[in-house]
């Protein structure tokens, strides 16, 4: 069997996203503390911060003064190096980001969309409104955004070339090729999942766990997997639609055709089906949008006022997650868990601490023991900060600073 074998350059590209990692999730932070921080030894990191400053990509953020030696510098991102945009298109609405080189969120507009006209046309110019409309917004000149990134759902990448299979949507090739000259900027696009891991690998666990599984929780479910510090796309770019995995044979139906699936009972719909199973006649069943239903139960479990359906169908829901995350453990084997997505926000604190109970009894052999289950530390929308961060990436890579691990060439 042939091994990839690392190149001086890799390892040089390595100590790099060590470093910009570790600057990164600590803001601020002196040579010394990479030095702990990365287990780099102090003459890498002074090489590899001096290439990074030189490049505009790190900057000495301000000097302290000891009692003894010489004054230090203490290190950040440079915020001023540009702007990236990472946009999160979903069935019901655009959002665009706006960050600098930092990864800090200066602003955001959301296009909605009407869930019936997805036509990849449509799609296409929400996709290039919302970004016009966020330069706008923010008085950024298109020569200032050193890149853009699209999660688009069912982004897969076959033998066909690369395409986006949603059932309804049906994107081609030649769609992806109209969105880039919309766009008309540098431009990376990834499916959701792919942006989560990235997110986490960047500004969350990632950093300190190489084997991590973050859960996106929200209409959908799926996984964002990362193996030994680097996420595991599958052969189609499709790995990690866990949503979609058998949780009770012969049991509900999934949108996807199957049933049983672990999304049909803990997207929201499944959520939102409990509730209904539990109390036909409760007034949160009636409510229209998933988004408020799930809102609402977040603030009936909070108020002093019990609420037993609500309690009962979080309970059921912690029952069910913790089961399919059993399976789910057993297989990959993570040092952590995460949740995110708009679900685990506003229900996660909630079921925690069930979710965890249920994962240890079911998990075989000692699978769970020292496993970490928390929600993800990744402020905001985790697609659009993590498809942003892949375009930073890819800016970086383009610079010749780092050794991108994006396969896909989009
Ligand atoms: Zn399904």
């Amino acid at each position: 069997m042939a091994v990839a074998r690392r190149t001086a350059r890799d390892i040089r590209s390595d100590s790099r996203l060590d470093v910009l990692h570790a600057v990164l999730s600590a803001a601020e932070i002196t040579r010394n503390e990479l030095v702990q921080a990365t287990g780099l030894s102090p003459a890498t990191v002074a090489t590899v911060v001096g290439e990074l400053i030189t490049a505009g990509i790190l900057v000495e953020t301000k000097m302290s003064v000891g009692l003894v030696g010489r004054p230090t510098a203490t290190l950040g991102m440079n915020g001023a190096g540009g702007r990236v945009v990472g946009i999160d298109v979903a069935e019901t609405y655009v959002r665009a980001v706006l960050f600098d080189t930092a990864l800090n969120q200066l602003g955001f507009v959301e296009v909605e969309r009407d869930e019936h006209f997805l036509t990849p046309e449509l799609m296409v110019e929400a996709i290039g409104e919302a970004l016009d409309m966020v330069l706008e917004q923010e008085r950024v000149a298109r020569d200032d955004v050193r890149g853009v990134g699209v999660s688009l759902p069912g982004l897969v990448h076959g033998s066909a070339g690369v395409s986006v299979l949603v059932p309804h949507w049906a994107w081609r090739t030649v769609d992806l090729d109209h969105l880039r000259e919309r766009v008309a900027l540098p431009l990376v696009i990834d499916n959701p999942l792919k942006a989560i891991a990235t997110a986490e690998l960047w500004l969350g666990r990632g950093r300190f766990c190489p084997n991590l599984v973050t859960v996106n929780l929200g209409t959908g479910v799926g996984a964002a997997i990362v193996l030994d510090g680097q996420i595991a796309r599958g052969s189609t770019n499709s790995a990690g639609e866990w949503g979609h995995s058998l949780l009770a044979l012969d049991g509900r139906e999934c949108r996807c055709g199957r049933r049983g699936c672990v999304e049909a009972y803990v997207g929201a719909p499944g959520i939102l089906r409990t509730l209904s199973e539990i109390a036909p006649d409760h007034p949160l069943v009636a409510m229209e949008l998933q988004r408020d239903v799930i809102g609402a139960m977040a603030r009936a479990i909070e108020s002093p006022e019990p609420d037993d359906a609500v309690r009962e169908t979080i309970a059921r829901t912690a029952y069910y997650l913790g089961s399919a995350l059993a399976d789910l453990v057993a297989v990959v084997n993570p040092q952590a868990v995460t949740l995110t997505g708009w679900t685990a926000w506003a229900l996660g604190a909630h079921m925690l601490p069930a979710v965890r109970e249920h994962v240890a009894a079911q998990s075989p052999g000692q699978s769970a023991d020292a496993l970490e289950l928390e929600l993800s530390t990744v402020k905001g929308n985790s697609v659009a900060t993590g498809v942003a961060t892949i375009a930073l990436e890819r800016f970086l890579a383009d610079a010749g600073l780092i050794t991108t691990r994006i396969p896909i060439a989009l």
